[in-house]
């Protein structure tokens, strides 16, 4: 296992303030459910599709329709729940939360306010080699999305597309253990990660398939370990919740602005009045949405369409036999395994099938090497070429290894490597084949190495006396012999039969 303190790093100060504060943030995290299907309905989930054209009548708010429950997405929660260490609650209930909207057709949100499927589990966050930070998480539960409104295709009329209307999300809630804008957005990412490890969400923040609500306080120093110790709120500052970001950039910044206007308002005398605020990218600020006192009374109710949700040990036993292995084991394995650094470790593993690529390519070979190859020469040539994924890679993780194993063998040298890389990138072909097929063989027999070395000293006397006062001037003669071998030479042993001459 990794070796990690919890000993967070010291919360920042907040630069301008007068005196110190600190930063709390607790996140909701709403997201999409990888499934084919609706939670309440047959129909489709495919994103971009012609606006309402994945609408069942059920979805619609057609009366007397009955919302059927897609055990697909229950599943897909349960997964999440075991891959974030949580409890699972075999009895969970769907609730209505009321309220009129018109992308909102029913005229009330199911949810699960008083049951949720998943109860209390953790996120480790990592910030930085061997420092974690511990984020609980207090519940998962499972609610419908709600349709879309359009408000700029018409001058004088709204349109609303109701594609999205029940699809299912998971809404993530976290205790309020992140303490800094680059924790929030390192949370949201690590919690992306681990549901594309477990395929239960996408996590494709721009088409919104991730966005999460931030909940800012600010307190003063020892007034959060006060809440550690007691679970007790009081001891916090009074929270704002800015509501729908779907951007790990703008998170951050919303917390910066947000931090420093709640400390602007308690250093001035002020009080903080516990609201909801929408961030605006353009100007860079929070503004308020409704205040505590204008919140809705969701009127919350269990819905009387739906039985409590009741599933067995087994089902979900059977669930958790069927995990894979999840982004932090993976990342110790391949520490351990291959003797990686933590940085490349974590680079590989950061999306599941760039590190099963690299294991196919490791296997067998040289594991430090094989990281470098993927990482600083694939990643970096499918970056060039329109931003490729490892999918679409043209080079096999058997051709890589193949490379790899000429450069280990001694047949060619890292810097031939890189030529036949390219090779193999565009015209494809078998690595070794191609180097028997082009000549392009690393000469290591020392005779040819001798006559070619011979030459260039012969050729240039005038450069072998300077050398003789100079050692440093056998890099010349190193150069040269390369360059009068094509880059095929061994250079170790140009470097040791160049200072053999000169020396004698
Ligand atoms: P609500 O249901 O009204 O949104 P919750 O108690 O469920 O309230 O809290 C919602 C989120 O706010 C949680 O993620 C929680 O961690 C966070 N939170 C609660 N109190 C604070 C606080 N003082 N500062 C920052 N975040 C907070
Ligand atoms: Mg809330």
């Amino acid at each position: 296992m990794l070796d990690l303190t919890y000993d967070a790093p010291k919360p920042k100060v907040i630069a301008g303030a007068k005196s110190d504060w600190e930063l709390v943030i607790g996140l909701e995290v709403h997201a999409q459910v990888a499934t084919a299907a609706k939670l309440f309905s047959g129909a489709s989930t495919r994103f971009g599709a012609e606006p309402n054209s994945n609408v069942a009548f059920v979805d619609a708010g057609m009366p007397g329709m009955l919302p059927v429950i897609n055990e697909g997405c229950v599943a897909q929660a349960v997964r999440t729940g075991l891959g974030l260490r949580a409890e699972i609650n075999l009895f969970s209930a769907f609730d209505r939360k009321n309220y009129f909207y018109p992308d909102l057709p029913q005229g009330y949100q199911i949810s699960q306010l008083y049951h949720p499927i998943v109860g209390e589990g953790e996120v480790i966050v990592e910030m930085g080699e061997g420092i974690a930070r511990r984020v609980r998480i207090e519940r998962i539960h499972l609610e419908q999305d709600a349709g879309k409104s359009i408000h700029d295709m018409d001058p004088h009329m709204s349109f609303v597309d109701l594609n999205r209307t029940g699809v299912a999300l998971m809404e993530i809630v976290s205790r309020p253990d992140i303490r800094g804008p680059e924790e929030a957005a390192a949370y949201v990412g690590k919690l992306r990660q681990i549901m594309r490890y477990l395929g239960t969400c996408d996590g494709n923040m721009q088409n919104g398939n991730l966005r999460a609500d931030v909940n800012v306080s600010v307190c003063r120093p020892g007034d959060y370990e006060k809440y550690q110790e007691t679970q007790d709120f009081s001891h916090l500052g009074t929270r704002c919740e800015i509501k729908n970001m779907n951007s790990m950039r703008f998170i951050q910044a919303a917390i910066d602005y947000e931090a420093r206007r709640q400390i602007a308002i308690r250093e001035d005398g002020g009080t903080i009045d516990q609201e909801t605020r929408l961030y605006d990218p353009d100007r860079n600020e929070t503004r308020s949405m409704r205040s505590k006192e204008e919140a809705h009374d969701y009127r919350y109710f269990p819905c009387p369409d739906l039985l409590p949700l009741e599933i067995d040990q087994g089902w979900v036993d059977d669930i958790a036999a069927g995990l894979p292995e999840l982004p932090d084991q993976k990342k110790a394995r391949f520490i351990t395994d291959f003797g990686l650094s933590d940085y490349d470790a974590s680079v590989l593993t950061a999306e599941a099938e760039n590190a099963a690529y690299f294991e196919e390519v490791a296997d067998g070979a040289d594991g430090k090497l094989a990281a470098n190859w993927v990482i600083n020469e694939l990643f970096g040539r499918l970056k060039k070429d329109d931003d490729k994924g490892i999918s679409e890679s043209p080079v096999s993780p058997a051709q890589l290894r193949g490379i790899i194993s000429l450069i280990t063998g001694g047949d060619i040298s890292g810097k031939i490597a890189k030529d036949l890389f390219e090779i193999v990138y565009t015209e494809g072909g078998d690595p070794a084949e191609i180097v028997t097929a082009r000549g392009m063989k690393q000469v290591t027999d020392t005779g040819a190495i001798e006559a070619a070395v011979d030459q260039i000293i012969a050729d240039n006397p005038a450069q072998v006396e300077k050398a003789k006062v100079n050692p440093k001037l056998a890099g010349w003669f190193v150069g040269q012999v390369m360059k009068a071998t094509g880059g095929k030479a061994n250079p170790k042993a140009v470097n040791e039969i160049v200072a053999k001459k000169l020396g004698g």
